[in-house]
């Protein structure tokens, strides 16, 4: 046995890398290497980073170093040698290269609601799981020691990506830190402690591993130094890592404060939808574009947004002070004195949508020459449903029905789902209300662990439904027996074909009987096709045939048409509303209606544009659907043009080659035509 006594000399003791570099040098020896704290019996094996870590060694702590085995003297001169040159890295560049920001730092995004906000960060990592305890039977320890095995490695595989970019985008000085998350996913300590919990207490995985991440999360919340103490936050986040690979499900939201500010990487909606409004100011979010679903909900409840913040979260912490700027598309965070001071003058939260005094004009606008065209509301949470009076629209003309699951994987009773539908037709009043069968799939996988490769284009929407038709019958059935409370329709979402619309009503109709032979109360609907993919633009006609309307579903149709991810920020310059194809693909659409003589309702997010609105209104677009609160403006400007002159304009756009000539050609256009209407930051950039 070898020993020697030192003292931690670097400025911030040993810390995350500087253990992560005593781990390295001690691993390559055969020999048990222990460090002892003098002032107790705190000791740590220093094979292992957590271990180390424990005994939160700040400097000026008094250490021994007990070198037991084959090599145990030149494992001694080594890890010696590495406290002597402090452990190989310069006091300076340590502080410089942390990730995390302690001055001002200004991120560029999508700012994609109103509002300016100063709160304080708290940082959702998705995922972060419910966890519950389950009995394992001795049979089946070691199936569950195999799959949080699988779950670490999924990790190390997320992590080694995550480091790659940071190194790439941020420099090796930033990735650093995920060398150490990486080093806490191997460390025995966590593998050993969990598979040893599993094995024990007969426990599921999830559980074995949160009651072992708790207690390391313990100790760190009782060491004195801050810097280190910080670093279990570095451990709650591969903690979480691991239990959301393990269990896929949604956040939970530990302690709110007033002022909120959800910094994440990426939201489900389903989890902005299940946020405390009281609590949260806003969100900033790493990934997302203007029409992710996570984007549209934030504007829809009010929720000042700013999205596509790349490597943003990582250098936060749940408590630093941050301010959110929609307007500018930026975060700040750690904002200096002065940049509080003008923020101060300049806050702007937006208005809630609860007000009390409401718009004036309701029901359909005037064009001035003389069209009439419908203004509807799209609603995705019961809480929405006063804003439809609220801001004069023509009832609700999309209601997102799968923002009822609150939670992936929860499909609502038939009754549950009556109250929520019949709720919402009195609340759509005379013009009724169209609810969209579940466009579950996609962003709303009903069950997180099968993820599926290319989500998009994958089990979604009515592909969904026909799949799991127990969940669609009861969806169907609360929709018919609440039309006879209201006035409801209903729209099957991402049709491809008369195919799928043949199949959807087939299940309709059955469902139509059995309440008529069950002597049910309800009323039969109404039945329209969400036109969103090339497919049914280009069948548009056929499919006009079997149904009673359409709506046209801009969002999706912008993503299909030009294969381009409408959440993925790295693409959000291809994602042109635009488009000519798209264009085109409204034209042909609205014609096919017309010739069917049904009607077409535009529903996606260019409804809610109003330069966007115009070029509608010019393709002949006479219904539109749109966030509640963006009726008012759309309202002002259609009122104030001749269809027919947005009708030459948006001739001339059908003809363009390049989204870019469109663009520049309504900038152009709508300036002299309109001035007052659009100013020039009106106008798509
Ligand atoms: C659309 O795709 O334009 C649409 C209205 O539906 P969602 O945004 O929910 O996909
Ligand atoms: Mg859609």
């Amino acid at each position: 046995m070898a020993e020697r006594r030192l003292q931690v000399t670097g400025r911030l003791g040993l810390h995350a890398r500087a253990a992560a570099n005593l781990v390295r040098v001690a691993s390559q020896f055969q020999s048990t290497l222990t460090i002892q704290r003098l002032d107790g019996n705190a000791q740590a094996d220093a094979k292992s980073i957590l271990s180390i870590l424990t005994l939160a060694a700040s400097r000026g702590t008094d250490l021994k170093i007990v070198a037991n085995g084959v090599d145990e003297q030149e494992a001694l001169d080594a890890v010696v040698g590495l406290f002597e040159r402090d452990f190989d890295e310069n006091d300076k560049a340590d502080g410089e290269q942390l990730p995390r920001a302690t001055e001002e730092l200004r991120c560029k995004g999508l700012g994609v609601s109103d509002g300016i906000v100063i709160g304080r960060v708290l940082r959702l990592q998705e995922g972060t799981p419910n966890v519950y305890r389950a009995e394992i039977a001795e049979s089946d320890l070691e199936r569950e020691r195999r799959r949080f095995r699988a779950a670490v490695r999924l990790s190390r595989r997320q992590l080694e990506a995550i480091k790659d970019r940071a190194e790439k985008e941020l420099g090796r000085g930033h990735a650093y830190i995920f060398d150490a998350h990486l080093l806490f996913l191997q460390d025995a300590k966590l593998t050993r402690d969990v598979e040893d919990y599993i094995v024990k207490e007969h426990s599921n995985a999830e559980w074995a591993a949160k009651v072992v991440g708790d207690r390391l999360l313990s100790i760190y919340t009782q060491i004195n130094d801050e810097y280190l103490r910080e670093r279990g936050s570095d451990i709650e986040d591969v903690i979480q890592r691991l239990l959301s690979n393990l269990t896929g499900e949604g956040p939970k939201y530990p302690n709110l404060s007033e002022d909120a500010v959800i910094v994440s990487t990426e939201l489900l909606p389903s989890t902005i939808a299940e946020l405390n409004l009281n609590h949260v100011k806003a969100i900033a979010t790493d990934a997302g574009g203007w029409t992710s679903h996570m984007a549209i909900i934030a504007r829809g409840l009010g929720l000042t947004a700013v999205v596509g913040l790349r490597n943003f979260y990582h250098r936060t912490r749940t408590g630093d002070q941050i301010v959110v700027d929609a307007r500018a598309g930026e975060v700040i965070l750690h904002p200096a004195t002065e940049t509080l001071e003008h923020y101060r003058f300049t806050v702007h939260e937006p208005r809630p949508i609860t007000h009390e005094v409401s718009v004036e004009e309701f029901g359909p606008v005037t064009t001035r020459d003389g069209v009439q065209i419908l203004l509807r509301a799209n609603v995705e949470l019961p809480t929405e449903f006063h804003a439809v009076r609220y801001f004069g629209a023509c009832g609700v003309g999309l209601f997102r029905s799968e923002f009822l699951l609150s939670r992936p994987g929860l499909m609502g009773s038939e009754i549950e789902q009556y109250e929520a539908y019949r709720l919402l037709a009195e609340a759509a009043g005379e013009y009724g209300a169209i609810v969209r069968l579940f466009d579950v799939g996609g962003e709303f996988g009903p069950d997180l662990k099968e993820r599926e490769r290319n989500p998009a284009l994958g089990l979604r929407a009515v592909r969904f439904n026909l799949h799991h038709k127990e969940i669609m019958r009861t969806q169907v059935r609360a929709i018919l027996r609440a039309a006879a409370k209201g006035r409801l329709s209903l729209v099957i979402p991402m049709v491809a074909d008369v195919a799928d619309v043949r199949s959807a009503r087939r299940v309709i109709d059955e469902e139509t009987a059995r309440l008529a032979a069950e002597n049910a109360t309800f009323a039969e609907v109404q039945v329209g096709a969400m036109i969103e993919i090339p497919s049914a633009v280009l069948t548009a006609e056929k499919i006009a045939g079997e149904v009673d309307f359409f709506e046209l579903g801009t969002n999706d149709l912008v993503q299909y048409t030009l294969a381009v991810d409408r959440g993925n920020d790295k693409v959000a310059e291809w994602f042109r509303t635009l488009h000519p194809a798209v264009l085109y693909g409204i034209s042909r659409t609205l014609k096919a209606a017309k010739d069917a003589n049904i009607r077409v309702i535009v529903c996606g997010e260019m409804a809610s544009t109003p330069a966007y609105a115009v070029l509608l209104a010019g393709l002949g677009t006479t219904d539109l659907s749109m966030i509640p609160a963006m009726i008012p403006r759309v309202r002002a400007v259609l009122s104030q043009i001749k269809t027919d002159e947005a009708r030459e304009v948006a001739l001339r756009c059908l003809a363009a080659g390049t989204a870019d000539e469109v663009e520049e050609f309504v900038r152009t256009e709508f300036k002299t035509r309109w001035p007052d209407l659009f100013p020039p930051n009106a106008l798509p950039k």
